[in-house]
């Protein structure tokens, strides 16, 4: 199509506001699909998004759109996620849009994710459409939402706001009129040097690796050599595409397109998101900018459950290709064998990465504990250590001072829930900078550890508020924190993977809870086995994990004295190699660490 009718653009959203719900309408009224095939919410297809109800991954949809000016556009959707863990692959989908849709909730109005999302687009210099969703339900309030609309930002105060509601359709096609004539054209010059931004990745087991690309400058054609700039490999372009949504093989990709390249690679390590591609004859000067790589926030282990570690190690490379947020390591535990160290931007999206290890790869992991970054202070020669996994913590002697990652959280809550909303903060050790209760939402900014908010803060927050409290979390560097190593020790032996990190003030209460969960989830032996958990050499809780069947030496009084030695003796042996074995650790036994309050 000619590239003066070409659109490329994004919905970005708080969760729920309906930005599926939105896109199936535009694929609707678009024809794109028929509204009889039409699955809920198309879009959604990898299995955890469904589960979970949120988009994780980016897709991309091409429409086509009779306008009333008489001419046919293409309009471009590249969906974008819709969870506080992945404003990365938001700003990923954008940085291949030329325009977004802004929209809100009129029942909720503007939400903390909208106000990030709507920087994330003013950062890419996309076309803002604000659109106001669900006015068909009577909780709507339209002229507050609006109000806050242009409250964001300068830009927006004199913005035509359209008016909608997705589920019914009413307005949409205003929005489909908007985007023609409100999102430029892709700017750049079909004959130039071809410069295309890889702006996600799939593997395929049949084709290999496929790269989503949007053209930004010339023209790709099929049978193609053509070069990824970053890793300096030659692909050739056999395949190349567009998504219906399902994929569909095209002759050519010129500017301002948005489609696939089947890249015929098979190692995720080379085709990375945000690299350009460009011709190998003749290629481009100035690469395009790729993104900052995301950092890792939450660390925790990922082990084998059944033995399949080359099966895991593949996997997770596959993963990374499509969600290069992900990072991982190799690592070896005494406990549980070799296995990975992940690296993840939040609880959530640990939870998403192993259901899609179980739902795509069929496997399943054992997660240890997980923990944040410490920056640790020697004594000797001021030396810093980094670390992300608790049993590399130096021995406590050695340790000057610790340092742990903080955040900025703004809060906001409607005014009769702040003292509840203050009350959970304060129990996550949250340090109140700022606040503003003037308007109906009081507003509140919180100076919290990492490890504090990024586990249960937003379940517990949603829940203490009903739903109503929006939380946006913004790095703020690193602070003193006084925390101690928990090392536990099963019977008199340590067991590596259960080491976990707390601030010193709960450790008393954290362990004490500890261990009478270890009483009910590690594996009972023949002969009871102390628990312990230890903090800075010293024993701070202990249980006995009561034995599977009863001594010999104190009960079986009715057996014979010779069946009562026989019985010891096998209780011997089995405590001796038990020993040696190390305790079987399952699930269960890491989740005791996990759900501790
Ligand atoms: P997303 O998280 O932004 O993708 O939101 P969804 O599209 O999944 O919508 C969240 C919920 O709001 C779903 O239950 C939708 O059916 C509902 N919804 C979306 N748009 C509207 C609307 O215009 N009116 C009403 N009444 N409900 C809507
Ligand atoms: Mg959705």
């Amino acid at each position: 199509m000619n590239q003066k009718y070409i659109r490329n653009f994004s919905i970005i959203a708080h969760i729920d506001h309906g930005k599926s719900t939105l896109a199936d309408r535009i694929m609707e009224l678009t024809h794109t699909i028929d509204k009889r095939d039409e699955k809920d919410q198309l879009l959604d297809d990898l299995k955890v998004e469904q589960e979970h109800g949120v988009t994780v991954k980016s897709r991309t949809v091409r429409n086509v759109y009779q306008a009333k000016d008489g001419h046919q556009y293409e309009y471009n959707f590249i969906d974008t996620p819709g969870h506080v863990d992945f404003s990365y692959e938001v700003s990923k989908s954008l940085a291949a849009s030329d325009g977004a849709i802004l929209l809100v909730d009129a029942t909720q109005g503007v939400q903390a994710q909208t106000v990030a999302n709507y920087r994330l687009a003013k950062k890419n210099h996309l076309a803002i459409i604000p659109v106001i969703n669900k006015v068909d339900m009577p909780a709507a309030n339209v002229e507050e939402t609006e109000e806050q609309i242009r409250e964001l930002d300068d830009d927006l105060i004199e913005a035509e706001i359209l008016k909608i509601s997705a589920k019914t359709g009413l307005g949409v096609e205003a929005v489909l009129e908007a985007i023609h004539t409100r999102i430029p054209a892709p700017k750049g010059d079909p004959k130039e040097t071809l410069k295309a931004l890889v702006f996600d990745s799939l593997y395929n087991p049949f084709l290999g690796i496929i790269a989503y690309v949007r053209i930004f400058e010339g023209t790709l054609k099929t049978d193609e050599q053509a070069i990824l700039v970053a890793e300096n490999v030659n692909i050739q372009t056999n395949e190349i595409g567009i998504f219906t949504p399902e994929m569909k093989q095209v002759d050519q990709l010129s500017v301002g397109d948005v489609g696939y390249v089947v890249t015929g690679l098979k190692d995720p390590q080379l085709v990375r998101v945000g690299d350009t591609l460009t011709l190998k004859d003749h290629p481009t000067k100035t690469p395009l900018q790729g993104y900052e790589s995301a950092k890792s926030v939450v660390f925790a282990g990922f082990y084998p459950k059944n033995n399949d570690y080359q099966e895991l190690k593949s996997a997770l490379a596959k993963l990374v290709l499509n969600d290069p947020s992900l990072h991982y390591r190799e690592e070896l535990s005494d406990a549980l064998g070799p296995g990975f160290r992940c690296g993840f931007l939040g609880m959530f999206h640990l939870q998403i990465i192993q259901e899609r290890l179980k739902n795509e790869y069929g496997l399943e992991v054992l997660t240890t504990a997980p923990n944040v970054t410490y920056r640790i202070h020697l004594k000797k020669d001021g030396e810093v250590k980094e670390i992300t996994n608790p049993t590399q913590f130096p021995y406590f002697n050695e340790i000057d001072y610790i340092e742990e990652p903080i955040v900025n959280a703004t809060i906001e809550v409607p005014n009769d829930l702040m003292s509840a909303v203050m009350k959970l903060a304060d129990q996550h050790k949250g340090e109140l900078m700022d606040m503003d209760s003037s308007a109906k939402n009081a507003e509140l900014i919180y100076q919290i550890p990492v490890s504090e908010v990024a586990y249960q803060f937003f379940n517990e927050l949603k829940s203490v508020s009903h739903g109503y409290a929006t939380l946006d979390t913004e790095d703020a560097g690193y602070q003193k924190a006084d925390v101690v190593k928990v090392e536990v020790d099963i019977n008199y032996s340590p067991i590596d993977a259960l080491s976990f990190v707390v601030h010193r003030s709960d450790a008393a209460r954290l362990t004490q809870e500890l261990v009478h969960k270890l009483k009910y989830t590690v594996p009972r032996a023949l002969y009871p086995m102390p628990a312990q958990a230890i903090v800075e050499g010293k024993a701070l809780a202990r249980v006995d994990i009561p034995p599977l069947r009863k001594n010999a030496a104190v009960s079986a009084t009715k057996k014979s004295i010779s069946k009562k030695q026989d019985l010891l003796r096998r209780q011997s042996v089995n405590k001796r190699q038990a020993v040696k074995n190390n305790v079987k650790l399952s699930q269960e036994v890491f989740n005791s660490i996990l759900e501790l309050k």
